[in-house]
């Protein structure tokens, strides 16, 4: 058979788009179908800020693949001409002893990372922004900052469009199936074939995953902007972005002031309630606007002050809460990256040149073994 398009891409959100970009410069043809706009705001990767930080104590294969997505993303403001990344640093707050700090601390030591420990007086002097504990320390990351979101999937969608990619927006996938000869997608205006299919449809992943007997759960999070009474300290020269740990073990965090959006923007890196992508609340509920203005309240009196904005947005959420990146087990030819747990934005440039690999090569040299499908498999004899 020959096919149109080297490989299809089911959804053009951060992942996808990032795929796109990278197989279109290396001159394969490819097809990306996405069902809203591109980008929109009914997915994950809306809200104008994502946090990008270094010292990641979730799994130690994460920072090499950070270390080159710090690169991509200098790559890429350079061949498009945009920001898209600014750098004030990071401050994490939590106990001494706790597991947040003690892991980002391991992270830094393990890898290398340019770092410093902050008591609380020092902290409260540099920062007097933040109110902590009398048991919390601070540790001051200047490599963290923030990529702005929105922008990216569109760079990253021009970009690839300028290098030959063939994307479509309002053009949801209906279905899709596979044989050793190629793959077939099935949309409203027709079908579409390809030798390689890659599944990056955040949310909606669940169902493709399901099958496979990995339960994701979609979660509905809430964003807030407000406009603090003492602006000036929340300016991005003085403030850096933050997390503020929490007593269930999460973690509150949020950004200095930014022109693409008014306001001092934060939200509970925690699971929300359960949702449906299809059928999720994108309105406001009682209590949105209340949670975000407790952490305002209890760890950053200066940003109290009116409410500009709150938002709604999903979190794909693996049982481990790590990323699955694997080839599909039934069908040879597909590919999936989903279950980003509300963690993946900071990854997607080299999630896109990670899956551009397994697409064009069928393997990568990224280390991704740790994000495989095998780990969900039990074990013998175990529960
Ligand atoms: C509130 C919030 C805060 C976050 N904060 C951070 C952070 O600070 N740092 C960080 O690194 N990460 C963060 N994340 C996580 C990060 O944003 C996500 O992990 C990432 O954006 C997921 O990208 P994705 O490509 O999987 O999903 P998306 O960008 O949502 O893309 C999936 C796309 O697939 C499309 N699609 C689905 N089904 C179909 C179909 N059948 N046909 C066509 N198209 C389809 C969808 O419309 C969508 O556009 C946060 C997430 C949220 C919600």
């Amino acid at each position: 058979m020959s096919n149109a398009h080297h490989t299809i891409i089911l959804g053009c959100g951060a992942m996808g788009s990032a795929c796109a970009y990278h197989l279109a410069r290396r001159g394969v043809p490819v097809l990306a179908l996405e069902q809203f706009d591109i980008p929109h705001s009914r997915g994950s990767s809306h809200g104008h800020s994502r946090m990008i930080r270094m010292a990641y104590h979730e799994h130690a294969d994460y920072v090499p693949l950070l270390r080159r997505a710090y690169a991509l993303w200098r790559e890429l403001e350079a061949v498009s001409g945009q920001p898209l990344f600014h750098m004030p640093g990071g401050l994490y707050m939590g106990r001494a002893d706790g597991a947040f700090i003690g892991g980002v601390t391991h992270a830094a030591r393990t890898h290398g990372l340019s770092h410093r420990l902050l008591d609380r007086a020092t902290m409260a002097r540099e920062f007097p922004q933040f109110v902590v504990p009398n048991d919390y320390i601070g540790f001051f990351e200047p490599t963290a900052g923030l990529l702005i979101p929105e922008r990216i999937v569109a760079t990253h969608a021009d970009q690839a469009l300028r290098a030959g990619a063939d994307l479509r927006g309002h053009e949801p996938a209906l279905e899709w199936s596979s044989d050793p000869r190629g793959v077939r997608v099935r949309t409203a205006r027709g079908e579409y074939r390809a030798d390689r299919l890659v599944v990056t449809s955040g949310a909606w992943a669940s169902t493709v995953v399901a099958g496979l007997g990995v339960p994701l759960r979609v979660t509905r999070q809430t964003l807030g902007w407000f406009w603090p009474r003492e602006h000036a300290m929340f300016d991005r020269g003085r403030c850096p972005v933050w997390a503020i740990e929490q007593p269930d073990g999460y973690e509150f965090y949020g950004f200095p002031l930014m022109p693409e959006a008014p306001g001092f923007k934060l939200a509970r890196h925690r699971p929300g309630p359960t949702t449906d992508p299809d059928r999720n609340e994108w309105n406001v509920l009682p209590g949105d606007e209340e949670d975000l203005r407790a952490c305002l309240h209890r760890h950053i009196p200066g940003a109290q002050g009116s409410l500009l904005g709150l938002r709604v947005c999903m979190y794909t959420m693996t049982p481990d809460s790590h990323f699955i990146i694997d080839r599909h087990p039934k069908h040879d030819n597909v590919f999936v990256a989903c279950g980003f747990s509300g963690h993946g934005f900071k990854f997607s440039s080299v999630v896109g040149e990670v899956l551009a690999d397994l697409a064009q090569r069928g393997r990568t040299d990224h280390p991704i073994e740790f994000l495989g499908l095998s780990r969900f498999q039990k074990s013998p004899g175990g529960g």
